[in-house]
């Protein structure tokens, strides 16, 4: 039998950072990221995930806890004795060099002698095996990109770390360069831990994803676990629009908790309630904009039995090609948004008409109202 391969493991256990100035920009953290997954640290500015990182490159000392790669705890060996390699945002290309020598510089300081096969197969995996004669500035940004990242790939780490390396690029390029980065690391296979602020490029690109807020994971998971199943209103909202709103818990039926919201009732799946469920608390109601149905109030019989429905009148409609945006003005709460395609639009959906918002208790979360809602 043979052993699994974990070299690229990333184990973070109890790390934190302290800095001299006495700000604590990482809380004790634990974090397994397992080898040859794509792993996103995402949060706001500030939250600490650059410094999570500097933390397992070994440009930062942690001020407690250990990091191991693999078996190899490596948390007080300096950066270039780790099997690690980072991409930075600025990518600090050889401007001198063409593409092919920037490429060729981690072997040739390693005295390697003979790079050409290795350079040209890391240029092809790029997609730039044309452009190895060039100089970087006649390079665009995204080509640029790709050329940090082959320079860090041809030292073989077991892990590459990535800080926000697509930030500097225009959206559309991001776009492009999330899907080439996804590709190039299902190619290798090695494991990357990626650092952004941006969701849809955490969601686009990571197979787990850690939504870090004031130095914390706040959860874990995979990007539609944590989109489908928020625990906390940070999360709910960080990643897309949530419409919370305030419902009083009645009692339980099966698997269902019954909710009272605006004078009706609410189904909510146990299952997907992160909040305490007391009769007569409070839990904060949860359900994405697209999985809302708007029927008109004149149809309202139409709706199936067994549905979560609230009425409302509409505020608000943007046509934007493939979907309408409704905002909604409900009893239970101001502004719910409403996201239907459409090749199901209603004519009548239009601002004033009043109508009945109605979605499955599956899609609905709950969360605990005495969070602050972020
Ligand atoms: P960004 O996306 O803006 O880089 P981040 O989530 O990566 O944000 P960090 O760079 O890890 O955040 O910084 C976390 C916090 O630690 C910030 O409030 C930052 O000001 C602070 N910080 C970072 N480096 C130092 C330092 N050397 N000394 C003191 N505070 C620091």
């Amino acid at each position: 039998m043979t052993t699994p391969d974990n070299s690229g493991d990333v184990r973070l256990s109890g790390i934190s950072k302290t800095y001299d100035n006495g700000f604590t920009a990482v809380q004790p953290l634990d974090l397994t990221v397992p080898q040859g997954s794509f792993f996103a640290l995402l949060g706001a500015s500030g939250c600490g995930k650059t410094t999570t990182l500097r933390m397992i490159a070994g440009l930062e000392e942690p001020t407690t806890g250990a990091v191991h790669l693999g078996e190899q705890e490596v948390t007080h060996l300096p950066p270039y004795k780790r099997p690690v390699n980072t991409v930075f945002q600025s990518y600090a290309l050889f401007p001198h060099l063409d593409i092919f020598e920037n490429v060729a510089f981690g072997l040739r300081r390693r005295g390697i002698k003979s790079v050409k096969k290795q350079v040209e197969d890391m240029l092809e995996l790029v997609q730039l095996g044309e452009q190895a004669r060039k100089k970087p500035h006649q390079l665009s940004g995204g080509q640029q990109q790709r050329v940090a990242v082959a320079r860090a790939l041809i030292n073989h780490p077991k892990v590459l770390l990535l800080d926000e390396p697509l930030g500097a690029l225009d959206l559309k390029l991001r776009r492009q360069m999330q899907l080439e980065l996804k590709r190039i690391q299902t190619e290798v296979g090695i494991t990357f831990v990626h650092v952004t602020h941006d969701q849809e490029e955490a969601m686009t690109m990571a197979d787990t994803v850690a939504v870090m807020n004031a130095g914390r994971v706040e959860q874990l998971g995979s990007p539609a676990d944590l989109y489908e199943n928020p625990n906390t209103t940070f999360v709910a909202n960080f990643l897309g629009t949530s419409n919370l709103i305030e419902a009083e818990v009645d009692t339980e039926n099966g698997d269902d908790i019954v909710l009272k919201a605006g004078g009706g009732k609410l189904l909510l799946p146990k299952a997907r309630c992160s909040a305490p469920t007391k009769t007569g608390g409070k839990v904060l109601v949860g359900i994405r904009p697209e999985k809302i149905a708007l029927t008109h109030a004149d149809d309202a019989g139409e709706i199936p039995a067994g549905r979560n429905r609230l009425t409302g009148k509409i505020a608000d409609a943007s046509f934007i090609g493939v979907s309408t945006q409704y905002v909604i003005d409900s009893p239970v709460c101001d502004e719910l948004a409403v996201y239907v395609q459409n090749v199901e639009r209603d004519g009548r959906l239009v601002p004033g008409a009043d109508v009945v918002l109605h979605w499955s208790p599956a899609h609905t979360f709950g969360l605990d109202a005495t969070q602050d809602i972020d």
